[in-house]
């Protein structure tokens, strides 16, 4: 398997390809990782995802600067400044429904990325840095990467996590729809002072200032790390405007680089080309005002890998590894308007608007694919998991020491919850486990696929026939 792109959607399908037991190279054309800290928010979902490859415990260590800094805040400037009251969910989803095994963290793009490089080479990933693939060409056989002066490599399939401008997607002359450019183009300035005296006990996540002279949202990287985020134009001087939304002298403050971006909204027509699949920013683009670029790229190597495991092992047919553009595309085309809801309405709950966990806790239900549906489709404005197919499995925890999630039970291989007693399903395909829940009736059973995603829901006798079904589906 090859991976182009080193970003952290390549890093993790890396992670995943390696989790379900396949060789992959990973090829980053960069020397390092991203110098940027960019993505921050890693929603409960995308905890999951490393929660299953054993990752979870080391990124939050890692997040432990931003550990306190959930609140949101707003001031004049930030010596001014004052917390806002900690976010509740709408609806009684937060008190009633135990949403997931994880929590979301904040984690800078730059301190995340080499924690996900050192895991994929301690998994035996060949991740090679400083490497350019300059074209790409694929055949029955697989696919040719031409790597310049570091030669050539012959790999059964690739992902394309190469980014939002995607060579590979241009090269393969897959096209983009959606709305384009959302809003003025914006400015992040990267910087670090000291501000530990003036933050101290009003730690935030962002902090908006209001100051007519230097308005813009300050966010927190960790430790004496910023950005501030401005509209307006790039040739200003940073320094004094920044010392103008700090409200202090900040004299140690340094600025590290001043990058000038357009919120975008664009979505990939194929997720997919023969061998090629194209995967995070090279698939979707969206604004991060609901903070799920990264979040929705780490759900779509989460969805692939397990397909391509299968694929190259031989226990599938075509139509598996075509369900990743069906269900996948949708799922792009669900976070990248939605986050274009809110660039254009912050903070709206207006009609369309999803429940925040139906964006962070893997709600999105996927309506064709590999799975049965029922044809009955879940709201979006509301989280009540009810285990209905296409949709993740509802988080329950299975023992009274609150260890083991119903999530736990499926990945790397399929699962099956049964309502009531599990006995007699020891099957080695098929991992059973006892589930009597509200959303599961008694005598029914839930299919769960390698990515936590409920194929199906029937009875218990029939699930072993529905899973080889789904695997060696023909087409989509
Ligand atoms: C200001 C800002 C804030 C954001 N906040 C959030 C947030 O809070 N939460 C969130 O989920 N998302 C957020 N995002 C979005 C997030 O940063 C992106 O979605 C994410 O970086 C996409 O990761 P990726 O791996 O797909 O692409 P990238 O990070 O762009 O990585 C692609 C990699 O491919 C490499 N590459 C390209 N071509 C080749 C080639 N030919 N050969 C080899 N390598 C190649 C590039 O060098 C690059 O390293 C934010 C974005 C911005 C700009």
């Amino acid at each position: 398997m090859l991976v182009v792109g080193g970003g952290l959607v390549g890093l993790t399908a890396a992670l995943l390809l390696r989790h379900h037991g396949l060789d992959v190279t990973l090829l980053e054309k960069r020397e390092r990782t991203s110098a940027q800290p960019k993505a921050r928010r890693l929603h409960m979902r995308s905890l999951e995802v490393f929660r299953e490859i054993g990752l979870a415990a080391t990124v939050r260590e890692a997040a432990r600067e931003l550990a306190d800094h959930d609140h949101m805040a707003t001031g004049r400037t930030l010596a001014e400044s004052a917390q806002l009251p900690l976010w509740q969910p709408p609806g009684g989803a937060g008190e009633t429904v135990e949403v997931s095994p994880e929590l979301p963290c904040l984690i800078a793009q730059d301190v995340l990325e080499p924690v996900l490089r050192d895991a994929a080479l301690a998994a035996g990933a060949d991740v090679r840095f400083g490497v350019e693939v300059v074209g790409i060409k694929q055949d029955e056989d697989g696919v040719f990467a031409d790597l310049g002066e570091h030669g050539q490599l012959l790999a059964s399939h690739a992902i394309a996590a190469d980014g939002a401008r995607s060579p590979i997607r241009e090269a393969l002359g897959i096209t983009r729809s959606g709305r384009g450019a959302v809003g003025e183009p914006l400015v992040s300035v990267y910087f670090s002072a000291d501000l530990d005296d003036v933050v101290r006990g009003r730690e935030f996540n962002l902090c908006t200032i209001e100051h007519p002279d230097a308005p813009g949202v300050l966010v927190s990287i960790g430790g004496v790390r910023w950005v501030f985020m401005a509209g307006g134009p790039v040739d200003r001087d940073w320094p004094r405007v920044l010392r103008t939304a700090l409200g202090i002298p900040a004299p140690d403050l340094e600025v590290h680089s001043v990058l000038p971006w357009q919120p975008e909204m664009l979505v990939a027509d194929r997720f997919g080309d023969g061998r090629v699949f194209l995967a995070g920013d090279a698939a979707h683009v969206m604004p991060p005002f609901a903070a799920s670029g990264a979040n929705t790229g780490i759900a779509d190597v989460h969805n692939l890998a397990w397909k391509l495991a299968a694929a190259i092992g031989g226990q599938s047919g075509p139509g598996l590894l075509a369900s990743y553009d069906a269900e996948r595309r949708p799922a792009g085309w669900f976070a990248a308007e939605q986050s274009t809801m809110r660039a254009d309405d912050p903070g709206g709950t207006g009609p369309g608007h999803a429940h925040p966990y139906v964006l962070a806790a893997g709600g999105f239900q996927y309506r064709e694919g590999a799975l049965v549906g029922d044809g009955v489709v879940e709201p979006v404005d509301d989280f009540v998991p009810t285990g209905r197919a296409g949709t993740r499995i509802p988080h329950l925890w299975l023992d009274d020491g609150r260890s083991r999630s119903t999530l736990d039970e499926s990945g790397p291989g399929w699962a099956l919850a049964v309502a009531g007693d599990p006995d007699g399903w020891t099957r080695p395909e098929l991992l059973a486990y006892r589930l009597v829940a509200d959303f599961l009736p008694a005598g029914q059973a839930l299919l769960v696929r390698p990515d936590d995603i409920v194929a199906w829901r029937g009875d218990p006798g029939d699930a072993l026939k529905v899973m080889r079904r789904l695997m060696s589906l023909e087409q989509m």
